[in-house]
């Protein structure tokens, strides 16, 4: 069998099983944005790690060194903010080809230091090697928050409403028009900047995670589509989106235009957003979003409903009326 057929998150839970027979010594494991691990009396720490490798998750003509940088560690900012927690130190390793330049890696690590100067990150220790060919880079960072406040993919419930902290699908529109070589305008240049460079939303996770109204949490890396389903699984709940709710930024409004693309599918199949994406107690959430937006330049935005349901499929509306999502865009139900 070929890994294409069972794909990644498969092949994680064929080995994921063979691993329980391991105490993890009250510690939380694979499934969430971060494990999660006891640390003393009032905090837990949690912990993640990513990789990024040339030619799949970045080309070299297209970033520039320092935003490469920035980005490896960005991701993995990301979900740390995604439980809720303050970061506390970053581990990078890296394998690199002998014919690189001092000064482009100099780059990334001005780039890296950059957003760790802006969080308060230090790099604590890594590793260096040699690379064949492609330029590979692995960050993990630590973090820390108070005991039972990170907020897990398990933890929504039916009724609770499901908000974004941002726009959607700029990134994937800005990876568009870098595969497609179409020259950025002043507006579809943030595009590509947010794809490059994008912002953790180190400091929304941390205000989100203190108050009580907030209960599933996780970031958008894969898109609304793909990643709403994770919290669906764990909690063992449905998904209803209402697609006009859709945050769209006005740099994609206007690309999207006049390339012919339609946004809110960008917006919602497209990944590496990094925004941060929630389940918020009803009768809490009017509040909660108001205290919110008096503090963040983007609007904490209501996209649609956490349901009772065991399938985990997402029901997507829009005008009222029921829609399939497929790469393609959105099918009316019933007429594919
Ligand atoms: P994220 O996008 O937030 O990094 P993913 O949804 O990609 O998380 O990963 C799902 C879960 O699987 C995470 O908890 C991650 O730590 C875990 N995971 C992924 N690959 C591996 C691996 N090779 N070994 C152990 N755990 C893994
Ligand atoms: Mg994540």
């Amino acid at each position: 069998m070929k890994l294409s057929q069972i794909g990644e998150f498969g092949f994680i839970e064929r080995f994921s099983k063979r691993f329980a027979n391991i105490s993890s010594n009250n510690a939380m494991g694979i499934g969430d944005d971060c494990a999660i691990l006891p640390l003393d009396e009032n905090y837990e720490q949690v912990v993640t790690t990513d990789l990024l490798i040339e030619d799949i998750h970045f080309l070299r003509s297209a970033i520039s060194p320092g935003d490469l940088g920035y980005k490896a560690l960005a991701v993995n900012l990301s979900d740390i903010a995604a439980m809720g927690a303050q970061p506390t130190a970053s581990f990078l390793s890296i394998a690199i080809p002998s014919d690189t330049d001092v000064e482009y890696l100099d780059e990334i690590m001005q780039g890296y230091h950059e957003l760790s100067t802006k969080y308060n990150v230090p790099l604590l220790g890594g590793d260096t090697t040699k690379s064949p060919d492609k330029l590979v880079i692995n960050v993990c960072v630590m973090g820390k928050i108070q005991k039972g406040k990170s907020r897990r993919r398990s933890m929504a419930q039916p009724g609770d409403v499901i908000c974004v902290t941002g726009p959607l699908g700029d990134s994937a529109a800005g990876l568009k028009m870098i595969l497609n070589n179409i020259r950025p305008d002043n507006e579809s240049k943030e595009l590509i900047r947010w794809h490059n460079r994008p912002e953790p939303g180190i400091n929304e996770g941390l205000w989100l995670a203190k108050q009580d109204g907030t209960k599933a949490m996780m970031d958008l890396s894969d898109g609304v589509a793909s990643d709403l389903r994770h919290i669906m699984k764990q909690s063992k709940v449905g998904a209803t989106i209402d697609i006009e709710k859709i945050p769209i930024s006005e740099a994609l409004k206007a690309t999207a235009a006049k390339q012919n693309w339609e946004p809110e599918v960008l917006a919602l199949t497209g990944g590496e957003d990094y925004r941060l994406m929630l389940t918020l107690d009803k009768d809490k959430s009017t509040e909660i979003i108001d205290r919110y937006n008096q503090q963040f330049p983007h609007p904490l935005t209501t996209i649609g409903e956490i349901t009772e349901s065991e399938n985990h499929e997402i029901r997507w509306i829009k005008n009222n009326q029921s829609f399939k999502l497929t790469k393609e865009g959105f099918n009316h139900f019933g007429h594919q």
